[in-house]
């Protein structure tokens, strides 16, 4: 299925000179949001994966549908203050701004396969945070998978050594 029409661009979101990619069209239409699930899960291949990691927000949508696909858990890393147990925490540099994010101490076993899901890799610098926090917990990453990638900020360069699939690349 081609995707790209289910994904629209947003000028000036969520500040001047972000062109920001919106999935809601795709998330609305029950033929493309199935065959996204689908894709992704197939990006994933035969790897055996015992935790799902999430990206607050949009991570939240994708990661609990693959978790059931795979059999595994799901993980929500949250923006810091969210989660309400104990948490290790990892500040990041984004596309536009900085923040903290934050996981549950007790989410991730020591030596557990661990899948990352976010909706978008842009500049790389969340997801690299969030595979610091799965590692601070004894995790293995073994595969960055995102719905999008905006190659033209190299985000990759920051994910190198880590599989990283994206279902649609601009
Ligand atoms: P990065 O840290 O620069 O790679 O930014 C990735 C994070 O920002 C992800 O959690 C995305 O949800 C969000 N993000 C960045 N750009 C976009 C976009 O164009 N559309 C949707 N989310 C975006």
């Amino acid at each position: 299925m081609d995707f790209r029409p289910f994904v629209r661009d947003i000028v000036d979101f969520p500040e001047n000179g972000v062109v920001f990619k919106d999935i809601t069209p795709l998330l609305k239409s029950p033929e493309a949001l199935k065959a996204a699930c689908d894709t992704l899960h197939g990006l994933i291949g035969e790897l055996k994966i015992d935790k799902v990691v999430g990206v607050d927000s949009r991570g939240f949508i994708f990661a609990p549908m693959l978790a059931s696909k795979l059999g595994a858990g799901f993980v929500p890393i949250r923006k810091a203050g969210k989660l309400p147990y104990k948490t290790n925490s990892e500040s990041y540099d984004l596309e536009y701004g900085s923040g903290t994010l934050e996981i549950h101490t007790d989410a991730i076993l020591k030596g557990e396969k661990v899948l990352v899901h976010d909706d978008v890799l842009a500049t790389g610098g969340t997801a690299k945070a969030v595979c610091k926090l799965v590692e601070s917990l004894g995790g293995e990453v073994v595969q960055c998978n995102f719905l999008i990638e905006l190659t033209f900020l190299n985000g990759s360069d920051q994910l190198k050594g880590y599989q990283t699939e994206a279902l649609l690349k601009y």
